[in-house]
């Protein structure tokens, strides 16, 4: 018994020991965040296609089958990282209607005396968030 654990201690004492920079382990680092990243775009996407209807949020056009890719995952706060699961900060659009999304937050924040024109054209839609930015801007 007594041997054994001699032998056990040896050999712990003589593994190579690993304090050298490593750059190759660095772009493991980075490879692996990626991939990650990867990773949980592609899981909230699957998520927020089991949460909601096959719908686009703004045109009300439906999805399925391989057109299903052009239905996008929009962040509401616009915080990629903001993953809720109950899927509160989602909403799901097909490109086009994302792309207007984008430019519409993008025009209102370059001209912010503006917005009353943006709450007259959203008629359809509950625009809390819209109305939250508003408040902010007051
Ligand atoms: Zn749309
Ligand atoms: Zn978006």
């Amino acid at each position: 018994m007594a041997g054994s654990r001699l032998q056990a201690m040896y050999l712990v004492s003589v593994m190579p020991k690993h304090t050298r920079p490593d750059n190759a382990r660095l772009d493991r680092v980075v490879a692996e965040a990626r991939r990650l990243s990867a990773e949980r775009e592609a899981t909230y996407r699957e998520r927020a296609l089991k949460l909601f209807p096959w719908i686009c949020g703004r045109c009300g056009r439906e999805f399925s089958g391989t057109r299903l890719r052009e239905l996008t995952v929009h962040h509401k706060d616009h915080d990629h990282d903001n993953n809720p699961p109950d899927g509160s900060n989602w909403e799901l659009l097909c490109l086009y209607c994302h792309d207007n999304e984008h430019m519409r937050l993008l025009e209102q924040q370059a001209r912010p005396n503006n917005s009353g024109d943006q709450q007259s054209i959203a008629t359809h839609n509950p625009f809390a968030s819209l109305k939250t930015l508003l408040k902010k801007q007051d």
